[in-house]
């Protein structure tokens, strides 16, 4: 197993919004987490990317575990994530918002005036122009490198979310995790998220994906855990979740 949770609660106040969960990531795979809302699955997340400490239980990566480290060190340590919120920085521009996900992984020694000197590139320090160089890879990856220059707050939605995901994939995971990076996009723009997810997996970067939408999820992910009320009620491949009789009551419903 990549990443694992055992028996991972998290409680606020009355609510338990994750209950005794055990959440398993195999290495190589996309995995999603589904359920209805307020089901517990960004908490989950929030648990496994150091944004915020189980109340009871586990996270172990790669056999390690890593429970309650803080989430610059867990990204140090290969997991990367996006939020379900676009969090970008709009004043900057697309290629700038990827080399700060770059910054994080090669360390911070020129934060701040690497920034200012991006937008001429023949002035910068040779270190600068490899962080900048390998920001393009990642756009051109994504195919937004056109687009390097604009303002990140100028860019289609779609565009917005992808970039997100280039950030992301700038501080090299082993692990990454999306927190609905479908929610909000046109048909066009989900069909292209799914190409990029799986190529993403194909480069061997293991993939968690929280996702409504299930056309998407059924059609990329290798597994699927359930999460209903802050439990666990079922895991296994989409073919299986499809047809489970609890996941049909609880959330995808008989069409
Ligand atoms: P959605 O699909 O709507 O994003 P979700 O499955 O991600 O939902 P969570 O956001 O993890 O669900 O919420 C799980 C439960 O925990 C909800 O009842 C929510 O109100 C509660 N909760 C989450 N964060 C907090 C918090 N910081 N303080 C109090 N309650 C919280």
């Amino acid at each position: 197993m990549l990443l694992e949770t055992e028996k991972l609660s998290r409680v606020y106040g009355g609510v338990v919004a994750v209950n005794e969960v055990d959440f398993r990531v195999q290495e190589g795979l996309i995995t999603g987490l589904i359920g209805p809302n307020g089901a517990g699955k960004t908490t989950l997340f929030n648990n496994m990317t150091g944004l915020d400490t189980p109340t009871n239980g586990k996270v172990l990566f790669e056999g390690k575990d890593i429970t309650g480290k803080k989430a610059n060190e867990i990204c140090r340590l290969g997991i990367a994530r996006t939020f379900q919120n676009i969090r970008l920085f709009k004043e900057m521009s697309v290629v700038e918002n990827v080399m700060i996900g770059r910054h994080f992984k090669v360390g911070d020694k020129n934060k701040g005036r690497f920034l200012q000197s991006v937008k001429s590139y023949f002035f910068m320090k040779n270190e600068e122009k490899t962080i900048y160089n390998k920001a393009l890879e990642y756009l051109d990856f994504f195919g937004l490198a056109d687009l390097r220059n604009e303002d990140a707050k100028a860019l289609p939605y779609g565009h917005q979310r992808e970039l997100e995901i280039a950030r992301a994939m700038a501080t090299e995971p082993k692990l990454l995790f999306l927190d609905e990076p479908a929610a909000g996009m046109n048909p066009q723009e989900t069909e292209h998220l799914m190409e990029m997810i799986s190529r993403i997996r194909s480069l061997g970067v293991s993939v968690v994906l929280i996702e409504h939408d299930m056309k998407l999820v059924m059609n990329i992910c290798d597994e699927i855990t359930v999460l209903n009320f802050g439990n666990k009620i079922a895991s296994g491949t989409p073919n299986a979740i499809k047809h489970d009789p609890v996941v049909i009551e609880a959330y995808l419903g008989s069409e």
